[in-house]
């Protein structure tokens, strides 16, 4: 996917006042004791920039780019804590971790900060980017005007794919996904980093942990098979044994081997709250690590995918696709299961009409 900045439209910014005057009602909009959705330090992230752009803006001046330190500083002082320890290479792990996070949740928030501003007498928002430098200096972090309605970056789909019937785009459905404390608990002895309330790093040496879980299941798998072939006398095969086997391969040996084949696979529902639906737990490879001096490693993170039913506008989930579409994802209509099923591609975020009459 590419980066946000990229095919963006820029329009004419608001002059410095107007700018400050956003400023103000934005700290507004995401004040975090009015709403438990802005609580987190990607947020903080997003103040600090705000506050910092500001200070430019009173002076009547464009913003500055915020240098990395700079700005992890005011986000620690934000949440009432000394600055005076933060050093360059804590820090730009620091905001790395959570600007990521903050581009997702900002994107999904995007039609009801839209909104909001509309209301409030202004034609644009102001988008969180960052500027990767080359040669591995420090990023720079800023906020830039784009129009309302300035749509939302998608991957570009292949010329054929619009041939398809009923094409559609699948996007995250929600920004305050968390693992469950069941599923906490099941990442607490695999020494993976917790990143957030919905991401785990693997990185380093943890990285063998799973190539170790996962030999060690195969073998435990392959282990009671034997034992059931090995135990099985004139009078029958040993069903116990075998049964065995079989549950450890389909509950633990097959999703796990099938979310570093397919990099996406269908969460346990014990793996988050018992209120949600349809998550899916995602591996990202982390391509910013040797720009920010860290190992090479993934994340695993918690997500739901969502789209319109193009056929009938309900809500699409993406959902297991049982025996009819063996191995795959699919999109399935909440009005219209049956009938409105998809294709979900999750490297295009596309999908189409599986249903589709032949011509
Ligand atoms: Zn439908």
């Amino acid at each position: 996917m590419s980066d946000l900045s990229d095919g963006a439209v820029e329009t004419a910014e608001p002059s410095p006042a107007e700018l400050v005057r956003y400023a103000g009602w934005f700290q507004r909009f995401i004040d975090p004791d009015r709403n438990a959705d802005y609580r987190g330090v990607p947020w903080d992230v997003f103040r600090g920039l705000l506050i910092q752009h500001s200070a430019d803006w009173k002076d009547g001046t464009p913003a500055n780019p915020v240098a990395t330190k700079e700005l992890w500083s005011s986000v620690v002082e934000g949440r009432g804590e000394s600055a005076a320890a933060v050093d360059g290479s804590k820090a730009r792990k620091r905001l790395n971790d959570h600007w990521s996070e903050l581009e997702t949740m900002f994107r999904e928030l995007v039609g009801r900060f839209s909104a909001g501003a509309v209301k409030e007498g202004f034609d644009g928002l102001l988008w969180p980017v960052k500027d990767r430098s080359p040669g591995g200096r420090s990023a720079t972090y800023r906020l830039e005007w784009r129009p309302v309605g300035a749509t939302v970056e998608q991957p570009t789909l292949p010329a054929t794919y619009s041939e398809l019937p009923f094409v559609l785009r699948y996007h995250e459905d929600k920004s305050s996904l968390r693992f469950s404390w069941l599923g906490r608990l099941f990442f607490l002895p695999l020494f993976f980093r917790r990143q957030s309330e919905r991401a785990v790093r693997v990185d380093g040496r943890r990285r063998y942990v799973p190539v170790l879980a996962l030999g060690m299941l195969a073998l435990m798998t392959g282990l009671l098979l034997l034992l059931a072939l090995a135990t099985t006398t004139s009078s029958g095969l040993n069903w116990t044994l075998m049964l065995m086997s079989a549950v450890f391969y389909w509950v633990l040996l097959h999703p796990l081997a099938r979310l570093y084949d397919r990099k996406i696979i269908m969460a346990s529902p014990l793996f988050y709250p018992f209120k949600e639906r349809d998550c899916q737990v995602e591996l990202t490879w982390d391509d910013d690590a040797a720009e920010n001096n860290r190992t090479y490693g993934y994340n695993l993170r918690l997500v739901r995918y969502a789209a319109e039913c193009p056929l009938c506008g309900a809500k699409v989930w993406v959902n297991d696709g049982k025996l009819e579409f063996f191995d795959r994802l699919v999109g399935r209509c909440t009005d219209e299961p049956g009938e409105h099923v998809f294709s979900f591609d999750h490297q295009l975020l596309s999908g189409y009409w599986l249903r589709a009459p032949r011509r």
